[in-house]
């Protein structure tokens, strides 16, 4: 199977006013047409950086691509010029982020907003793009689209500006929806619906999906596969089963034992002690140790290298075997597929 998206050793970083600063390193994923990935990690972990730097998106002219590759179809699209981009941008790669109200202008109607990206990458008259946007509002499960294309922004609700946005993002039929936290503004009713409209998506329209998340409930609802990331490296990368069987990394163990759990309502959530560092104040050696209660000696000192056994990629110490006065054979960076 032929990746739509292939993620190769990617180091996004941001100049600083005397030299840079890296804030994602190492990174390797891929993602074939229909497939959906979670992408997991508290704030500051560096997963919205990641979605930036594959949509070109990244703030100029600090933020830069500075080691690494970024394969769509096997067409490399991390070193594009910006108008190239623009073209592949709601075309070929559509996402949708957090909070709608922000990327949707209160001036204009719903109707004019959703013609944008008809205008801009269809050849179509008036009437057709009026067609295909009932018909697309229809589909994400909107009654009344034709009410609705007349209404402004600030006339609907939070999750019906989330589905317009989500109309919008799949208007250009991309093959790779980006979301990045589209549900956390959301209240739960609304965000089980959400989640359902992108798994919906996915399954008719066999777009490919990465999700984007600090939630590993969302990414389980929906995802085939993770990566979770701390402090800009992944740290653990599977498929979710296997993620919530066996998690490998401490960092993602702590993740899963602070999911609010439907049995134990009463328990006291467990909650990973402390922050994740900055880029500017990483500790030497693994990023967690700072936080890992099994963290040796070794983590102090040195980075842990990525072991795999081919569909389980995992960045700890305690994952790498090291016969005695042998030193570690580092199997860089391997993709699951
Ligand atoms: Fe913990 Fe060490 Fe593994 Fe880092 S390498 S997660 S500090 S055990
Ligand atoms: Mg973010």
């Amino acid at each position: 199977l032929k990746p739509l998206l292939e993620i190769r050793n990617l180091d996004v970083s941001f100049r600083t006013q005397d030299s840079s600063l890296r804030i994602v390193h190492g990174l390797n994923l891929t993602l074939a047409q229909g497939e959906t990935i979670g992408i997991v990690g508290e704030s500051g972990s560096g997963k919205s950086v990641t979605s930036l730097a594959i949509m070109g998106l990244l703030p100029k002219p600090t933020g830069f691509i500075s080691n690494g590759e970024i394969l769509l179809d096997g067409r490399k699209i991390s070193d594009l010029k910006e108008k190239e981009m623009r073209e592949l941008r709601g075309n070929d790669i559509s996402m949708i982020f957090q909070e709608p109200m922000t990327s949707l202008n209160p001036v204009f109607t719903i109707g004019d907003q959703l013609s944008e990206p008809l205008k801009r990458h269809k050849k179509m008259s008036r009437k057709e793009r009026r067609t295909r946007i009932i018909d697309m509002l229809r589909t994400l499960g909107i009654s009344r689209p034709e009410k609705i294309i007349d209404e402004y922004p600030h006339q609907l609700s939070g999750g019906m500006r989330q589905r317009i946005m989500i109309s919008l993002a799949m208007l250009g039929e991309p093959k790779l929806l980006i979301a990045d936290e589209p549900t956390t503004a959301l209240d739960v009713t609304i965000q089980a619906q959400i989640l359902d409209l992108i798994r919906t998506i996915n399954k008719q329209k066999n777009t490919s999906v990465m999700l984007i998340t600090h939630d590993l409930g969302v990414v389980a609802e929906i995802c085939d596969k993770v990566a979770v990331m701390y402090a800009g490296e992944i740290v653990e990368y599977t498929d979710v089963r296997t993620l919530f069987d066996k998690p490998l990394h401490p960092y993602t163990q702590g993740l899963i034992a602070s999911m609010p759990n439907m049995n134990e309502r009463k328990g006291e959530l467990y909650s990973i002690a402390g922050n994740v560092p900055r880029p500017t104040d990483l500790p030497k050696g693994c990023h967690f140790s700072t936080r890992c209660m099994y963290a040796m000696d070794c983590c102090h000192e040195e980075a842990p290298p990525t072991t795999s056994n081919g569909c389980h990629s995992v960045r700890c110490w305690l994952h790498v075997d090291q016969p005695e006065g042998h030193s570690v054979e580092i199997e860089e960076e391997k993709n699951v597929q």
